[in-house]
């Protein structure tokens, strides 16, 4: 190889390794709108997202603030959950027929009213999301926030029930205090991310569109199992105090 063909080389290798750092890490960042304000402005409620919710008042709040078509599988998880706890939920769900990423608030500055007051009334919170990454076709749950002692049940409850389960990444560890996660009375809350391999397995033939996201699986019922013995354990150990 002559001189020049290596200097040519060693450039294309260092610019394409930037290339790839940098493309992966502003895949992780870059939110198309800053806030909720300035998405409303520019998307139309019903038409492109959705806000569904109940408030029942209770201790625990789950929530799906990136659900429908944002990170598919986690607004049916977290509903499936909260109806078969009766607890209060709040899902934030993109509807439009593609894109939906678009409507992607990362969780500290998701600041829609209705959801972060919900959120506000109860003493912690579940969150649950979808994860971005390389490794998303294994089926794996990762576990984050603040709440340390509802994260251990949760873990024991996922292992019991046959989930594969790991600490979240930093990047996606929900312990800012700005999270939507935290922001309850014990400021600390529980984050659980989802990979697309789980969430896929959790709808008929492995397909999360949404006109099959009403037909479920059994993995999709072992899930909510998991994780209303995991909220019911915490609230046995926590209930001197809830
Ligand atoms: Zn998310």
């Amino acid at each position: 190889m002559s001189k020049f063909s290596k200097y040519s080389l060693t450039i294309f290798i260092s610019v394409f390794m930037i290339y790839v750092l940098f493309g992966s890490f502003s895949s992780t960042i870059a939110d198309y709108y800053s806030s909720y304000g300035d998405l409303k402005e520019h998307e139309v409620l019903n038409e492109d997202y959705e806000i569904d919710y109940q408030q029942r008042g209770s201790d625990i709040s789950v929530t799906a603030i990136h659900g429908g078509g944002i990170e598919p599988g986690t607004s049916e998880v977290a509903e499936g959950l909260a109806n078969r706890m009766n607890i209060s939920y709040y899902l934030f769900k993109g509807i439009k027929p593609t894109n939906n990423m678009i409507l992607h608030l990362t969780s500290k500055n998701f600041d829609e009213p209705i959801g972060r007051s919900l959120v506000q009334d109860s003493l912690t919170t579940l969150s649950i999301h979808g994860y971005h990454d390389d490794q998303e076709h294994q089926p794996i749950i990762y576990l984050g926030g603040k709440n340390e002692e509802y994260r251990e049940t949760l873990q024991d409850s996922f292992q019991k029930w046959g989930f594969q389960v790991v600490n979240a990444p930093y990047k996606v560890g929900g312990r800012n205090v700005n999270n939507i996660v935290n922001d309850n009375q014990l400021n600390a809350g529980v984050q659980i991310e989802l990979t697309a391999g789980l969430r896929k397995s959790l709808f008929e033939n492995h397909d999360w569109s949404r006109a099959n996201r009403q037909n479920t699986t059994e993995v999709y019922e072992r899930l909510i199992d998991a994780l209303a013995e995991g909220t019911n354990n915490y609230r046995e150990k926590e209930s001197a105090f809830l």
